[in-house]
């Protein structure tokens, strides 16, 4: 993950409040658009010039070609408020589990996957198990990539809330597991959404935390009821995949 400054002198006498909120706006478009990932980034003002350190997957993230609308048109506001330009700078890499986005000519699949401590694109590429820029695909909706970004805070809440066992636990691993939750239908819809942009078949990654007993392989698809076990494990991870109902899944640690 690359961290980078952008940054503003701050040339008029404008109100700072003000600025707070068109810097937040046009930093909440960036993420719409794909180019920053996780939702807060350090943000402060000092003298005459407002900072803000957000995170993305690749050094040219923040490119002006992957800018949709929102950011261009919010860019030119903040520039306007303040009489100067916004000046954009790598800072550096983040050491922790430093993971270079997709750089596959074509992937053979995508899976949408997250979890409630990652900050990487909720989209992974099925051929190098590495995170796919968002900005990479053709616009989903509205210019930028809103509801892929809804379902995985949605995902992330569940998840956090069955890591923190105390409330709503099984409500939320189910949204995670069941193939029929919510969830896992607004998940799904995306898949095909993306699938449709892309022509990439785009696989749903169905938690899996449920007792069985016997031979796990042996579970069956839970859409179609056919037998999807892997022979070998996929990416060190998914032990199950169905290519007819496009789900992925793994070995319950709860057996
Ligand atoms: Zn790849
Ligand atoms: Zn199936």
């Amino acid at each position: 993950m690359y961290i980078q400054e952008i940054s503003i002198d701050i040339k008029t006498k404008v109100d700072k409040d003000e600025l707070i909120d068109e810097f937040g706006l046009l930093m909440s478009f960036y993420r719409g658009s794909g180019q920053t990932q996780g939702k807060i980034e350090s943000q402060y003002i000092e003298n005459d010039k407002i900072v803000c350190l957000p995170f993305t997957l690749e050094k040219t993230s923040l490119d002006k070609k992957f800018n949709n609308y929102y950011v261009n048109r919010q860019a030119k506001k903040v520039e306007e408020l303040c009489n100067s330009r916004l000046i954009f700078k790598t800072v550096g890499k983040s050491y922790d589990s430093y993971k270079a986005p997709c750089n596959c000519k074509k992937s053979d699949f995508y899976i949408l996957i997250t979890n409630y401590i990652t900050i990487q694109s909720p989209l992974t590429c099925g051929t190098c198990n590495k995170s796919v820029p968002l900005y990479r695909l053709p616009q989903y909706y509205d210019y930028g990539y809103m509801p892929i970004l809804s379902w995985e805070t949605n995902y992330i809440s569940c998840d956090s809330l069955q890591m923190n066992c105390e409330v709503g636990e099984r409500w939320a691993l189910n949204q995670m597991q069941e193939i029929t939750s919510q969830l896992s239908k607004q998940g799904l819809e995306i898949c095909r959404k993306i699938e449709e942009l892309t022509s990439i078949p785009t696989y749903y990654y169905l938690h899996n935390y449920k007792k069985f007993k016997g031979d796990q392989l042996t579970r069956l698809c839970p859409s179609c009821g056919k037998k999807w076990d892997l022979k070998t494990q996929l990416h060190n991870l998914y032990d199950f995949k169905c290519d007819k109902c496009k789900i992925v899944s793994t070995i319950s640690p709860n057996s």
